[in-house]
């Protein structure tokens, strides 16, 4: 790649350079350097070359959702906030099918718990806990013996190269706290972090057991457990700047606390969720008509119609409107989050459905009636174009830190091949973005949500071209499993 503007968020380094990639890795950064016999030669004057993306929440595990968060930058897509049961299963699945880009997964303490208490045998199927999460035999506290049980084989899956726990805590918010505390010390014995979706905030609901974002900064302090918080914009909503301070105090205090967030004002889950209850969305300031169902695009018209769905279908994908983009106030919430010191960019992409049970195609572009939360396709881009281009919050340098270099330390000591993602030392994976600064943006909107953001002209993975002058390489399944080393 020759004469681009390079930025490695490792180096600090962002200046005019030459990159060399060779069998996957990053062979050479410099001026003027020698291209090797039968080398591919891109001339990328005028665009920026960086890090892929590491995406640590990503609910796609399909290609079809894969390649659209390929044309928004990412190179590794893990999901980690809900993880997968069995993860051996699920990373076989994955190679078996093939993957644009790399890939990755936690292990799931609610289909751990869902086969605690009701002997559902987990499938690896995102799917399968979707439609489970609804569930009060899920969601209440576990015994002794049921939590015994979960812990063992949250325990077992580490041992299978999961790279973490993923906890879905504000799906089962009235649990007992000293559950969270067990896995917390799981964690830490363990040796990776905990990815969890917080439980409610005491602002919202004043008889949560525990204020949801207290009780990462507690559970983090007491055992010493990586905790990395899901989603800062959708969890606290307008109590951002509050939680943000919470979480401050305990990264002051030296607490292995991180934080992510997506520049969206909606969010997406299955409608039977626990918050989506017709009696819990007072707490969040939200009536039935801010649900969209997405397979549809049916607005639920009022409470009595969001019990029939939640009753007939509660793995229905959703958009849940929790703040208003057209407003500035709320706008200016959601910028807060993203510019937060250390933020990391995550998308919380979702699977894309065409309705029948279809969640998959090796069709691109895509075939028509997808749809999915625009964050699926947008996340990256449209981070870009607020935070760089548009407002000036950060620095392109600062961009790709936030989007590459931070994600993959998070993963550091769990996955030591994670040492080589993120920044593009000579050595480092050549999992590379190359975008035109001037033109990247999202398209994807809530109407029209499965339109591939514009800008990124390269993606390498491993070193193979995914996306090529800025066309989607429908060839290419390059991507390769990221997995724990457990101690
Ligand atoms: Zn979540």
């Amino acid at each position: 790649m020759r004469n681009g503007r390079v930025i490695d968020p490792g180096t600090g380094l962002d200046r005019v350079a030459d990159v060399l990639v060779r069998d996957g890795t990053v062979a050479a950064v410099g001026t003027g350097l020698a291209a090797p016999e039968g080398a591919t030669v891109l001339d990328v004057t005028g665009l920026i070359v960086g890090p892929g993306f590491v995406d640590l929440h990503s609910h796609v595990h399909s290609i079809a959702g894969q390649r659209l968060q390929a044309m928004d930058g990412v190179t590794t897509a893990l999901d980690l906030e809900a993880g997968l049961l069995p993860v051996a299963r699920a990373y076989a699945d994955a190679a078996a099918a093939g993957r644009p880009l790399n890939y990755g997964f936690s292990a799931s303490w609610g289909a751990a718990r869902a086969q605690a208490h009701l002997g559902v045998e987990p499938d690896a199927r995102l799917e399968t806990q979707l439609a489970l999460l609804g569930d009060p035999g899920w969601q209440r506290t576990s015994s002794t013996e049921e939590r015994r049980t979960w812990l063992g084989l949250l325990e077992r899956e580490l041992a299978d190269g999961a790279l973490g726990i993923g906890v879905l805590l504000g799906y089962a918010p009235r649990t007992d706290p000293a559950e969270f505390r067990a896995v917390a010390r799981l964690a830490a014995a363990a040796g990776v972090p905990t990815y969890t979706h917080v439980r409610e905030l005491v602002e919202a609901d004043p008889s949560t057991p525990v204020d949801g974002s207290e009780e990462i900064a507690i559970a983090a302090a007491e055992t010493g457990a990586a905790m990395h918080h899901c989603h800062v914009n959708s969890t606290s909503r307008r109590h951002i700047d509050r939680v943000l301070t919470t979480l401050d105090r305990a990264r002051a205090a030296g607490s292995r606390v991180t934080v992510e967030a997506y520049p969206y004002g909606a969010g997406s889950t299955g409608v039977g969720a626990y918050f989506l209850a017709p009696e819990r969305l007072g707490a969040w300031g939200i009536t039935a008509s801010n649900l969209v169902l997405v397979e549809t695009g049916e607005r639920i018209a009022d409470e009595a119609r969001l019990r029939e769905v939640r009753e007939r279908d509660p793995g229905a994908e959703c958009i849940v409107e929790f703040l208003d983009e057209r407003d500035a106030t709320d706008r200016a919430l959601l910028r807060r989050s993203l510019a937060y010191p250390d933020a990391i960019v995550a998308s919380d992409a979702m699977p894309v459905l065409w309705g029948d049970g279809v969640l998959d195609s090796r069709q691109w572009p895509l075939p028509p009636g997808g749809s999915t939360h625009p964050r699926t396709a947008g996340t990256f881009a449209r981070s870009l174009r607020t935070m760089v281009r548009e407002s000036g919050t950060w620095s392109w340098a600062e961009a790709f830190r936030r989007c590459a270099y931070l994600p993959a330390r998070v993963l550091d000591d769990t996955a030591p091949s994670a040492r080589a993602k993120g920044h593009l030392g000579v050595g480092a994976d050549a999992d590379v973005v190359v975008l035109d600064p001037t033109r990247i943006t999202d398209t994807a909107t809530y109407l029209d949500s499965v339109r591939a953001s514009v800008g990124v002209v390269h993606l390498l993975v491993g070193g193979v071209p995914v996306v090529r002058d800025g066309a989607l390489r429908t060839d290419a399944y390059p991507g390769r499993p990221l997995r724990a080393e457990p101690r």
